[in-house]
């Protein structure tokens, strides 16, 4: 029995990575399938497995799978049950930012924000292109860190094509699984090229062609980098399924709002509309940002379905 990590599915048919080792492709042991999991997939990428190769055709199966520290889940593209594990044991999430070329909305970051909360998974705010901002864009940029680096979030600003502070970046990712993730067309290829040139993923401009809106089943993928540590590559997804979030628990992942929220009048107080509210009080006397409000009660309300 060997032990490895599962660094790319697809479909019924893992690539399994131990040591250094070339990977090796496996089945899964038949009576695993949808058995633990209402998932259309058992196994994950990042996923902790025990496995035996099959002698001659250096193949293997899998014959357990290890408890996952943590797992994302496709966010579910109909009205189904069944959802897709997106990758499993994750120690970090980094989220590019673009403030324009594509805009990225403080909803969209506060969402993702909620979810790795919810998943309690640290999350580095990556905010790339920064060799293009000036002036208002410049300016919105500087208030978006301070928002964020107040309530706790790690912020990092870099530009991927210049070269600029990728090494801080690196230092981040060192021997730990991290996921990036954003917007299509933040850079997530470009940077990850810069750091390890030998991936060669496909940038925007080359895959754009084959890309037409149309809907196309892709799988994550894990590498390794040559300085340590793993990346996941999730092409083409846009966003994480929140799993079990209750509304009425929403502000929990929230931080600051969480931080305040025993101050409120109402015991079940939902920050929307009660009287003595600790939370609209100090949105008043912007403490907490206007931005980070708006998003919570969007969330809350279901009124942000465009951003999604
Ligand atoms: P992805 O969809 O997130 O993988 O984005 P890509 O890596 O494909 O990048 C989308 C476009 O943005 C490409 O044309 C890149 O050259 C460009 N791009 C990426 N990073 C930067 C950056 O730091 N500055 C500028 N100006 N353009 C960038
Ligand atoms: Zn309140």
């Amino acid at each position: 029995m060997k032990k490895g990590v599962i660094i790319k599915s697809t479909g019924n048919l893992y690539l399994v990575r131990s040591d250094d080792e070339p990977p090796v492709l496996c089945k899964i042991k038949g009576k695993f399938r949808l058995e633990e999991f209402q998932a259309t997939n058992p196994v994950a990428v990042g996923d902790k497995v025990a496995y035996e190769v099959e002698n001659k055709e250096n193949t293997g199966i899998i014959t357990k799978i290890f408890d996952r520290k943590n797992y994302i889940i496709r966010k579910s593209t109909n009205l189904s049950k069944q959802t897709q594990i997106l990758a499993a044991n994750i120690d970090q999430l980094l989220l590019l930012v673009t403030i324009d070329y594509p805009v990225t909305t403080t909803v969209f970051i506060d969402r993702f924000l909620a979810t790795a909360e919810a998943y309690n998974i640290p999350v580095i705010l990556v905010f790339n292109k920064i060799d293009i901002y000036h002036d208002k864009l410049s300016i919105e940029m500087t208030n978006l860190i301070e928002i964020y680096s107040k309530i706790g979030y790690k912020t990092v600003k870099i530009s991927a094509k210049e070269n600029e502070n990728l090494d801080e970046i690196k230092n981040l990712l060192i021997d730990k699984t991290s996921l990036i993730s954003g917007h299509s067309g933040v850079g997530k290829s470009t940077l990850i090229n810069r750091l390890e040139p030998a991936l060669n993923l496909k940038t925007a401009e080359i895959s754009s062609a084959h890309n037409t809106g149309k809907h196309i089943t892709t799988f994550a993928e894990m590498h390794k980098f040559s300085f340590g540590g793993y990346v996941i590559d999730t092409p083409g997804i846009r966003g994480f399924g929140l799993a079990n979030i209750e509304k009425d628990e929403l502000y929990h992942f929230f931080r600051e709002i969480f931080a305040l929220s025993s101050q409120c009048q109402y015991y079940n107080c939902t920050h929307i509309h009660e009287p003595g509210c600790a939370i609209k009080d100090a949105v008043n006397k912007e403490i907490i940002a206007h931005s980070r409000y708006h998003s919570y009660t969007s969330i809350f309300l279901n009124k942000d379905e465009k951003y999604r």
